[in-house]
């Protein structure tokens, strides 16, 4: 089974790095795979930096990262407004955001023209933003956003709101649920790598921390799975788990 597997997707954060320090044995054992033959590919919901910027974390930290193999839920939300022809739009976003939008064509618009409001990770949201999505929303735009993640882990055990928490306001205020979802668990960040490697789902396997965002993608998409579990916390998991990397490598021989 394993001999089918040709490409490898990996989760950045709790997967490949913690915060700024890569997990160890992650460099050596995907140099390893790529010496392999397996093509690598680095998926993140990050939403708030660019594609750009994640690919310099990756490679300050070693591995080896293009923009090429590298999916964040941001860049693929401008995918899909690209595919959609929503070429006009209204954004609740960092500015690293709507530089990966105005990358492929998208322009920022006032709420009456907007033909989609996009979501993603917003440190300066405001009423005002919101207020400019609902008259949007009520305008007849469409809701895309990068992820619904309710929060994310920072130092020492915290937690901070997450894209989700921006997701909730706009549903909040116009009632209107996401018309697409960019990030995992969606599937679409793997329906792109596939198109854009012609590769077939069964060739693909997703390696992530998380089992609510990297497996359930995974198991959407009808593809292999392989739980990272670094803090050996989910013993009861009965299918492929790892914790670590040299283990990755032999459930993958
Ligand atoms: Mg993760």
């Amino acid at each position: 089974m394993s001999n089918r597997i040709k490409a490898i997707a990996f989760d950045l954060d709790g997967t490949l790095y913690f915060g700024s320090r890569a997990v160890e044995g992650a460099v050596e054992a995907l140099k390893e795979l790529e010496a392999n033959h397996i093509q690598l590919f680095f998926f993140t919901n990050n939403s708030a930096k660019t594609v750009r910027q994640i690919v310099t974390k990756l490679h300050s930290l070693g591995f080896n990262a293009t923009e090429r193999n590298t999916y964040t839920a941001s860049s693929a939300c401008a995918r899909y407004l690209e595919q959609q022809r929503l070429g006009l739009v209204y954004l609740i976003g960092s500015d690293d955001f709507r530089k990966d939008l105005e990358h492929r064509g998208i322009a920022i618009a006032e709420p009456e023209k907007a033909a989609a409001v996009v979501v993603g990770l917003d440190f300066g949201l405001t009423y005002e933003r919101i207020a400019g999505a609902l008259q949007a929303i009520l305008h007849g735009a469409r809701l895309v956003v990068a992820n619904i993640d309710a929060s994310y882990p920072v130092e020492h055990g915290h937690r901070l709101p997450g894209c989700g928490a921006m997701v909730g306001a706009v549903v909040g205020a116009s009632g209107h649920q996401p018309d697409f979802i960019a990030g995992k668990p969606s599937t679409y960040m793997l329906e792109l790598l596939c198109s854009d490697q012609g590769l077939g789902q069964k060739e693909i396997c997703v390696v992530g921390d998380s089992i609510e965002s990297d497996i359930e993608m995974a198991d959407r998409f009808q593809c292999r799975s392989i739980l990272y579990d670094h803090f050996d916390m989910f013993k009861d998991y009965l299918r492929d788990r790892a914790t670590s990397f040299k283990h990755i490598i032999n459930i993958l021989n």
